[in-house]
């Protein structure tokens, strides 16, 4: 998508105009040389601060839900970067302090319908909050409902799972990490009924888009097209349900024009916020397959820097950037073997926005059509 847009007003695509919540719109001026935290792009951290005076600390969560990808319904390996954790591999119960048993990996098809053993999101809960207790600055957290599909069930089920989360006093909100395809009327029928009963609390879904390019959605199994995930924007915004998107840079045949042309279209969708995220090749994985047989390659430091800072300067400075990097777990992190020191990719993004003078917005709408 190479459509111009400019950043100070409400740019479009394919129909779509930039409508973001109201309920998330930032307090922090647009035009200014930092995002309220000293850096030259909109975090989290900041958007808490903002809203909540302080940081609110993510709680990592496998309620028990499986995969229309995994089970057999679109098929049964997953997306061909997903590990057996389905994305969850930081959660809480991972790890045996929570008390659900591990899923299989791909190509092994699961219960939709299997449930999580009575108290164990209470378990998990607490152990996510004792984990953070000695890190953490601030008093509330969010409840990160992050393995794998989670509205892949009955909504019954899901409004039990997420009103046990909302409950808990200090839970400012939870997060739902989801599928386009798996956001039917009756869920967003749930959250708003979530948001009734729970209205000083909120509730954000995450879309794992990836890529805006049909042939790399072909080729990482994500299994359904970009219209789909238009759809799923469109249907959350009468419920003003803010909306996270991930997307994968380096991912195989992707030009960095083609990513730049993912973030670029992300603009123009209304999302609040988003997840830039390195590919990991992870053992267990298709995509290690593929990987040890030569068929790609993963982005060096340099290239994932020099990318990164361009994506942040072609993002609408309006968008939230929830992450700049991957949290690939190390025990299974076969390349880039660089990406498992955060802390100091992080620094060295740092330094290069900072040296460069990149901020969040800068070339946003200055492409050419
Ligand atoms: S949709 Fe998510 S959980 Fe399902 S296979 Fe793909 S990455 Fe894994």
């Amino acid at each position: 998508m190479t459509r111009a847009q400019k950043t100070d007003q409400a740019p479009e695509a394919d129909g779509m105009q930039e409508r973001v919540p109201s309920a998330v719109r930032s307090g922090i001026p647009r035009k200014t040389e930092d995002f309220g935290n000293g850096m030259p792009y909109r975090t989290l951290s900041s958007w808490c601060l903002a809203h909540y005076g302080e940081k609110l600390y993510k709680i990592s969560l496998d309620a028990g839900f499986t995969c229309p990808n995994r089970d057999g319904t679109l098929g049964s390996r997953g997306c061909i970067f997903c590990s057996a954790g389905g994305s969850g591999d930081f959660a809480a119960g991972r790890d045996g302090i929570g008390s659900l048993p591990r899923r299989p990996g791909p190509g092994t098809q699961t219960d939709p319908e299997r449930r999580p053993e009575a108290g164990s999101l209470r378990a998990q809960l607490d152990a996510g909050k004792a984990l953070l207790s000695r890190k953490r600055t601030g008093s509330r957290f969010i409840a990160y409902f992050q393995a794998y599909t989670n509205t892949y069930g009955p909504v019954s089920r899901l409004e039990r799972l997420f009103s046990e989360a909302l409950s808990e006093p200090d839970i400012a909100g939870i997060s739902i990490a989801t599928r386009p395809d798996c956001l039917p009327e009756e869920v967003i029928g749930l959250f708003l009924r979530l948001k009734k009963s729970f209205p000083g609390k909120f509730i954000w879904v995450e879309l794992g888009l990836q890529t805006i390019h049909e042939k790399t959605a072909a080729y990482i199994r994500r299994g359904y097209p970009l219209s789909r995930f238009d759809e799923a924007v469109r249907a959350l915004r009468p419920a003003d349900i803010p909306v996270v998107v991930h997307v994968i840079l380096g991912l195989p045949g992707e030009t960095r024009e083609m990513m730049l042309q993912t973030v670029r279209y992300l603009n123009g969708c209304g999302i609040w916020g988003v997840k830039l995220q390195l590919l990991h090749v992870l053992e267990g994985t298709d995509l290690a397959a593929d990987y040890r047989a030569g068929l790609f390659q993963t982005l060096s430091l340099e290239e994932y820097l020099s990318l990164l800072c361009d994506c942040i300067a072609a993002l609408s400075p309006e968008i939230v950037i929830h992450r700049v990097t991957g949290d690939g777990p190390k025990r299974l992190l076969i390349a880039p073997l660089w990406s498992a020191d955060k802390r100091n990719v992080l620094n060295l993004l740092h330094r290069r926005l900072k040296q460069n003078a990149i901020r969040q917005g800068q070339t946003a709408g200055l492409e050419t059509p």
